[in-house]
């Protein structure tokens, strides 16, 4: 288990502005709010399970919500981080990883399935 840097690109980016809700992808629950990078603060990694038992994982997401609660498709959840401080020519995006039975998939798919 690591909780840092991705050290291969796995998931999904989609491109947001900086401020803009998230909103869930479907009904779970809040597993914790971690952070993306060792030792930087600044950029959170917001981990949930969804109710078909599936885990989302977000980054780059300032969290509403925190451990343990529930949330429903469609609510909420967060707010894009501004990424800019980060990387000066990056474009602001969330990464979107969508882990199905310890497996991760195309968010898209998995999302457009639901
Ligand atoms: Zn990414």
């Amino acid at each position: 288990m690591h909780d840092g840097a991705p050290d291969e690109h796995k998931g999904t980016d989609l491109s947001v502005k900086a401020g803009a809700f998230i909103y869930a992808p479907s009904d779970g629950v809040w597993v914790r709010t971690g952070i993306c990078y060792p030792g930087d603060f600044r950029y959170l990694k917001c981990v949930m399970k969804f109710n078909d038992g599936n885990r989302c994982n977000l980054l780059y997401v300032w969290p509403r919500l925190t451990k343990g609660k529930r949330f429903e498709r469609g609510e909420v959840i967060g707010m894009a981080q501004d990424l800019s401080a980060l990387y000066p020519c990056i474009i602001i995006h969330v990464h979107t990883e969508i882990v199905v039975r310890g497996r991760r998939v195309d968010p898209m798919e998995y999302l457009e399935a639901a």
